[in-house]
């Protein structure tokens, strides 16, 4: 590449083509939407800063341990100059509904994002093929992908880069696609001209308030980390507190209650990445027969997805207190009784001893 060449492509007009071409490149590539923000993520520092003062966020350490780092990109990454920011739909629209799920008790609610095939690898693939279309037309360039891998404020970056406006219920939400979507970020040292922040278009709704089972949403973009389903599934590792084992239904990998709910996901069109499509039926399973799965059935049915992250005591764990939830009867309680024969962690036999109590009332 020339130095008049590099000239060009840094120039005004060079980096508006420049920034047309790459929004081209990500839709060839499967991505819905691609933005640019700037590295300003000032504000939603601070807004951070308030959330973790308030301990919202639990055991999630990740969350303040890189300090400044994680709303100052180039702090994070020298040279930064801009960022793109890629929105990627997961949602098939084709299964039974979530809702439905959550009305049978003998059937185990999973998060939609997490019914097939890693998003992490996915996009990440996805990425790197958009950060090399970019090298093919312009040489050699710095960058760094991430998707939800890094101390990166992905939510207040794609609002920042137009992408939609963080919701009520802390997601980011599109006007024209709801909320099941993934982000995927690319930092460069590019200087790409920013987009405009999405305005805010929640109005006086609060229905994601209100259906939060656990209350976790304690007020508008105020969710605590510490009740809410997603965290209490998956990212803890210990026990689940009793005061929200009973909410929790059959809820055993996350929660989609307050998104579910959220009247701009009547807009949700199914994904184009059949990557996503659900394994193992995890989109609609019976308890009974994921409680059944041995660890090495569970390494090997969980293989690529990102319910593996939890292992596989959180996993019976989770199940346990779904079944002590369920209207189930002597099939559940012997299928209860036969696993607390088998585990010897005392905190799966806890959860295990707490559903059968349920069966005693
Ligand atoms: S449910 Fe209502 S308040 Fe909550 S994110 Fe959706 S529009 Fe906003």
């Amino acid at each position: 590449m020339t130095q008049k060449t590099q000239t060009e492509i840094h120039s005004k007009a060079g980096v508006s083509q420049l920034k047309a071409d790459i929004k081209a490149w990500a839709i060839e590539l499967g991505f819905q939407d691609m933005g640019i923000s700037d590295l300003d993520l000032s504000e939603a520092g601070d807004y951070l800063n308030q959330w973790v003062a308030k301990q919202y966020h639990g055991d999630m350490d990740y969350m303040h341990k890189h300090g400044s780092k994680r709303y100052t990109p180039e702090e994070m990454i020298p040279g930064t100059m801009s960022i793109i920011s890629l929105r990627l739909d997961y949602m098939n629209t084709g299964l039974t509904p979530y809702r439905e799920i959550l009305e049978q008790s003998d059937k185990g609610a999973v998060s939609r994002y997490a019914l097939g095939r890693d998003y992490h690898k996915v996009i990440r693939k996805k990425l790197k093929q958009l950060a090399q279309k970019i090298e093919q037309a312009i040489g050699a360039f710095g960058y760094r992908v991430f998707t939800d891998s890094a101390p990166v404020m992905e939510k207040a970056i794609a609002e920042k880069a137009g992408l939609g406006w963080i919701g009520k219920h802390s997601n980011l939400l599109n006007s024209k696609a709801g909320s099941y979507f993934f982000l995927g970020e690319i930092y460069t040292d590019l200087p790409l001209p920013p987009d405009e922040k999405a305005t805010f278009h929640c109005g006086s709704c609060r229905k994601c308030l209100d259906a939060c089972p656990t209350d976790a949403i304690v007020a508008p973009f105020q969710v605590d980390g510490r009740r809410c389903i997603s965290y209490l599934t998956i990212e803890n590792h210990g026990e689940i507190p009793l005061e929200f084992r009973k909410a929790m239904g059959n809820r055993i990998y996350g929660c989609d209650d307050c998104q579910m709910v959220c009247p701009w996901n009547k807009f949700t069109e199914n994904t184009r990445v059949e990557d996503f499509a659900p394994r193992h039926d995890l989109d609609a399973p019976d308890l009974l027969v994921l409680f059944a799965w041995t660890e090495a059935e569970f390494l090997q049915k969980t293989e690529g997805s990102p319910i593996r992250r939890i292992g596989y005591l959180a996993w019976l764990r989770n199940i346990a207190v779904a079944l002590g939830n369920a209207e189930g009867g002597k099939e559940v309680i012997d299928a209860l009784q036969a696993k607390k024969g088998i585990v010897s962690n005392e905190m799966v036999i806890e959860h295990i001893d707490w559903a059968l109590m349920q069966y005693q009332f």
